[in-house]
């Protein structure tokens, strides 16, 4: 461990902060996928170097490079496949539009990938809705009806015209390295509309860092925000915070505001006095677990048996690429048609489709989250697959 002179907390501007864990050359893609396998393996990479603030909790990676990513086209991180992601997706479209009376209003949603999300709440809602995401697949403009339009950009200024009732951000403040400029961008772009809504929903650190979801550490998140580091944030730029809570069984947290100049109101809260000793420890816990998953598989590839992993995810991704050179795993699973036939970035596995890996003989399934055990044994089990099931 070692203090970064002369660098500050994007959060806080603090200088109190501390590097605790290093993965070096890691692919700067988790959720880019390719089309051969020369291309996956070719990806570039980038060292990972988490560092806290002692003083808003914040985590953050000082060795990212933005400039080394490019969000085109190729960047699929859909869950929309996933039952037990799309309930969840559509109670929380269903409780915005209930908390914030979101009917016949107009949404922008910065960061909104296929559009999923905002088409839901216009439908549900008869509300018009803007997204913005620069790996929009255009030919995909199909989908949306006259509520819904996506414009391939970042979100800016230059879309003020649009005066939203509500801004939505879903997954995407992780990914920005400048978070402060970001969030006073779309302060500016609001203008003096205070009554606009913010909805923002991140990973949540605390669960990551306390509950050692280490497969979640990916180049493509230079953030990892607790609580207390997020409200500083939208305190800090400028908006009243209402609420920020953590949800899906904890893995992440969300934060509703408004775009009031009114910070005082903003209650920080107390910091979770434990988060220090969760940092602190995590390298100690992360060599274990990593070295425990080494040797299982030695073991797996030693008795000539063979695994795939399921869950063509960042946490998917992350493993394969600590393990990948290990030749037991032959393949890894996704639901997602988008991403099957496709190549992971840096350890090259292709992704197959469960209905290909009922074909494999495989004997052991290793599963990603625990959030989605029930849904994938049940597709195993009616698959008649009769591997093992293994959750990280
Ligand atoms: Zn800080």
């Amino acid at each position: 461990m070692s203090t970064n002179l002369g660098k500050k907390c994007i959060v806080c501007d603090s200088e109190q902060i501390t590097e605790f864990v290093r993965m070096n050359s890691m692919p700067i893609y988790s959720n880019v996928l390719w089309e051969s396998r020369q291309e996956a393996v070719n990806v570039s990479r980038g060292d990972i170097v988490l560092t806290f603030c002692t003083d808003c909790g914040h985590v953050f990676n000082t060795a990212y490079e933005p400039g080394l990513l490019d969000y085109n086209c190729r960047y699929e991180n859909s869950l929309q496949f996933s039952p037990r992601f799309q309930k969840y997706v559509s109670s929380l479209a269903n409780r915005l539009i209930k908390s914030y009376d979101l009917t016949n209003k107009t949404i922008v949603e910065i960061g909104c990938g296929r559009g999923d999300f905002i088409r839901m709440l216009c439908n549900m809602g008869d509300n018009h809705g803007i997204g913005f995401d620069p790996s929009f697949d255009e030919s995909e403009a199909a989908k949306n009806n006259g509520h819904v339009s996506i414009i391939k950009d970042y979100f800016s200024p230059a879309y003020s015209h649009y005066k939203p009732d509500m801004v939505c951000c879903r997954q995407v403040l992780e990914h920005i390295d400048k978070p402060t400029e970001f969030l006073s961008n779309i302060h500016e772009s609001i203008g003096n509309r205070l009554q606009t809504q913010l909805f923002f929903e991140v990973p949540n650190g605390l669960f990551m860092f306390r509950d050692m979801s280490i497969w979640d550490v990916i180049y493509e998140h230079c953030s990892y925000y607790c609580k207390h580091s997020l409200k500083t944030l939208f305190a800090k730029s400028g908006f009243e915070i209402y609420e920020c809570e953590d949800i899906f069984g904890g893995q992440f947290l969300y934060l509703e505001a408004g775009a009031a100049r009114d910070t005082k109101k903003s209650n920080l809260g107390v910091k979770n006095a434990r988060m220090e000793e969760y940092i602190f420890s995590f390298k100690k816990k992360y060599d274990e677990i990593t070295g425990q998953w080494s040797e299982k598989l030695d073991q797996m590839n030693r008795q000539a048996a063979s695994a795939a992993v399921w869950g063509a995810g960042s946490k998917g991704i992350t493993f394969l690429n600590s393990f990948g050179q290990n030749s037991c795993i032959e393949a890894i699973v996704d639901i997602n048609p988008y991403k099957q036939g496709k190549f992971i970035s840096g350890s090259g596995h292709k992704i197959i489709s469960p209905e290909e890996l009922a074909k494999t003989g495989i004997q052991k399934i290793i599963t990603m989250n625990p959030m989605y055990s029930d849904e994938i044994k049940k597709t195993i089990c009616s698959m008649g697959i009769k591997a093992e099931v293994e959750c990280v």
